[in-house]
């Protein structure tokens, strides 16, 4: 069991902030809403299932204010736990195709970032559902921001919904900003979708797990060390994988793929990063050893600038 005290040290790079919209901060930031209907919405068996719930909770924020809220309950959390630098997913490109003010939105993030207790970068994403032009338009806004805070572009979202060749123009514009690129892939599909992503660009991929079915891209993700990041009870409660032993994140971190660990969208999922950790040495088997080249793994492959391990 891994006890997180203030003493080690952790980073987390695949976190979405909507992910960690929980019901309690659900509640302070829509007062009006039904306890009993978030607890109902909040329950899910699948991959389309999950993406609903996470639908529901991240339809209620549409104010600058409401996004830093959460953004400051999350870092709390964050920082509690003993992690010190993250990387964030904001669903940009969902405020954009919402309408909403998604330029104030991400200036009130980037300010929260700021004086969080814990040094905080951002990966803004698009999802692939939406299309190619809704990832260009993303890609775009993005760009406008230029490289600094905001570290990575990504695109989520149903990876069926579009295929990577189409998103190539978006990545590269953003790629030619200075931005790195992290796109979902091979979480819920398969691992030509791994070859997509890399095909892009990606210098870290989201989840990656269908890696394990190609030992051309396992050998090759090795090769040029681009790291998995992985999440555990995120793929099971999904149905990505059939249980924790069945995950495949020991078998590619034995081969030499790099591996980090993280939560995901941890109010989703009930879990902590001490927790999938924890998971990852009592059903996947990784030694204690191998838990602490994880933990440096994070700060290794981190796009932003770390502090120590
Ligand atoms: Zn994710």
């Amino acid at each position: 069991m891994v006890i997180m005290t203030s003493s080690i040290r952790y980073a987390e790079l695949h976190v979405h902030l909507e992910g960690a919209l929980d019901e309690s901060v659900l509640l302070e930031i829509a007062p009006g809403l039904d306890p009993a209907e978030i607890a109902l919405r909040y329950r899910f068996e699948d991959f389309p299932g999950f993406l609903a719930s996470f639908k529901y909770a991240a339809m209620q924020l549409r104010e600058p204010w409401q996004f830093q809220l959460l953004a400051r309950r999350m870092f709390a959390k964050m920082a509690a736990e003993g992690i010190v630098y993250a990387e964030v997913i904001h669903s940009a490109g969902i405020c954009l195709w919402r309408g909403l003010d998604a330029r104030a939105i991400v200036e009130a993030l980037i300010e929260e970032g700021r004086r969080a207790p814990l040094t905080v970068r951002w990966i803004l994403d698009a999802v692939r559902q939406l299309g190619p032009d809704h990832v260009m338009q993303a890609a775009r806004f993005a760009a406008a921001f230029g490289p600094g805070e905001i570290v990575a572009f990504g695109v989520g979202g149903d990876e069926l919904g579009a295929d990577a060749s189409t998103l190539r123009p978006a990545f590269t514009l953003v790629a030619e900003q200075g931005f790195k690129l992290t796109p979902h892939a091979g979480e819920t599909s398969t691992a030509e979708n791994v070859w997509g992503a890399l095909a892009l660009g990606a210098h870290r991929v989201g989840h990656g797990i269908r890696s394990i079915e190609d030992p051309a891209l396992i050998s090759e993700l090795a090769r040029r060390k681009i790291p998995l990041e992985i999440s555990i009870t995120s793929n099971i409660l999904t149905g990505a994988v059939a249980s924790a032993s069945a995950h495949p994140a020991k078998r590619l971190y034995d081969a030499g793929v790099p591996i980090v660990l993280n939560t995901d969208d941890p109010a989703f999922f009930r879990t902590t990063l001490s927790q999938e950790f924890a998971l990852a040495q009592s059903a996947l088997g990784f030694t204690g050893e191998d838990l602490e080249i994880l933990r440096r793994n994070a700060f290794i492959y981190a796009f932003g600038p770390v502090p120590g391990p």
